[in-house]
């Protein structure tokens, strides 16, 4: 089989992480091959809630991607639908952190560090709280909202950053999978697929939850575990949900269609099986309706699940492939991907520039 052209990268994975970094790469004039075994975006990107939450004390390592991320997507989200000519879903509702305890321990020290890091937050007392959401349990007394974080539908935010990139040059090659990365002599030489040979000066694993075969085929350690995530939508929620609501790990969020979502289950022992189960949506109904009983009379409208790419330690993986000079792996975003991939994106193509791993990038390290 011919080769095809070379290009200066070829991305493996069309989720958000590797069309971020299509778009990234091509805005910068670098020629890309972006590679998906399905359509784009079917996977963990297409089943996420898409919010975009804020930097948080929470973050931890992960709080240098999050911030450049959480600044830059409301100008990335205009970008990117002016040249697709599409709506990403972009709603701006805020977020609410609700609480059955008016005053909390450690509410203070949250808002001391929205405070230093540039981030609206208020806190609602019971009244401002009810409302502003007169559909939440009335076991809650206080909430902390955060005004500026939105969310989005994260398949269409792939699908334009990826129509983006095919304007300024990209290949796109959907329904294609890579089975094979070339390795001479410590440097990747092309990609392979059944279709052809595609030879690239760096290659980018960006295959979420799937990225692990990849380390077998390098002969490296890629410890992505695959953690299912179910979530449900329903319609005609009265009276309505302003902002994401979020409280015990669960969240709902109004999404721009009118639709009113639910999420998510967290099960590491889910293996590749992303299927809908009736306890999941079982459990979600009853979480989502502690927050606001009314979602349980909502009118079904859809169920989904999707495979997070989570890692042995909740971290995500990126980074130069050890002793390859020319691969990267940049995966493990777990529950966090829709708000890092800008981010993460961002630090990659400088550190690929610059030939040095941004030291925001250490802890991602593999082999760490
Ligand atoms: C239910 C749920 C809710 C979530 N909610 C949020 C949220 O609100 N906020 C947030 O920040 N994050 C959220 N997340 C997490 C976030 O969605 C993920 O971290 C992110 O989508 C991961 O993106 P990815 O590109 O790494 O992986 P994926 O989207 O899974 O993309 C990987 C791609 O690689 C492709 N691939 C695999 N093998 C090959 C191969 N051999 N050749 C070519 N292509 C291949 C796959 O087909 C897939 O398209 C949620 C996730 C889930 C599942």
């Amino acid at each position: 089989m011919a080769d095809e052209r070379a290009t200066d990268f070829a991305i493996i994975g069309g989720g958000i992480v590797g069309c971020c970094l299509a778009y990234d790469l091509t805005q910068q004039g670098h020629s890309v091959a972006l590679f998906d075994r399905r359509e784009l975006s079917r996977e963990a990107s297409r089943a996420s809630a898409g919010i975009i939450s804020a930097p948080s004390p929470r973050s931890g390592d992960t709080l240098p991607l999050a911030e450049r991320s959480f600044k830059r997507y409301p100008e990335l989200i205009r970008d990117i639908e002016a040249r697709a000519g599409f709506s990403t879903g972009w709603h701006a509702t805020g977020m609410t952190a609700l609480s059955t305890q008016a005053t909390g321990e450690g509410r203070a020290a949250f808002l001391d560090f929205y405070r230093e890091h540039g981030i609206q937050a208020e806190v609602l007392d019971q009244q401002s709280l009810r409302e502003q959401e007169p559909a939440i349990h009335e076991q809650f007394v206080a909430g902390l909202h955060l005004p500026q974080v939105a969310s989005v539908r994260l398949d269409q935010v792939s699908r334009a950053m990826a129509i983006a990139a095919a304007q300024a040059g990209a290949r796109i090659h959907e329904h294609e999978a890579v089975n094979e990365i070339e390795v001479r002599n410590g440097r990747a030489g092309a990609v392979r697929t059944v279709n052809g040979r595609y030879p690239a000066g760096t290659v980018i694993v960006a295959a979420g939850a799937w990225s692990r075969m990849f380390g077998e085929m390098l002969d490296i350690e890629i410890p992505t575990v695959p953690v299912r995530g179910q979530m449900m939508a329903v319609t005609d929620v009265r009276p309505p949900i302003n902002s994401v609501l979020s409280y015990d790990a669960v969240y709902i969020l109004p999404r721009a269609d009118g639709s009113v979502a639910a999420g998510a289950t967290e099960e590491p022992d889910s293996g590749f099986d992303s299927t809908v189960t009736p306890e999941g949506l079982a459990w979600l109904t009853g979480k989502a309706a502690a927050i606001a009983p009314a979602f349980a009379s909502g009118k079904l409208a859809a169920t989904w699940a999707g495979l997070r790419p989570g890692t042995l330690d909740g971290a995500p993986l990126i980074g130069p492939a050890p002793h390859l000079d020319n691969v990267w792996i940049v995966t493990g975003h777990f529950r966090g991907g829709a708000l890092l991939a800008p981010g993460t994106s961002e630090l990659v193509i400088e550190s690929i520039a610059s030939g040095e791993v941004h030291a925001a990038l250490m802890p991602f390290a593999l082999g760490r």
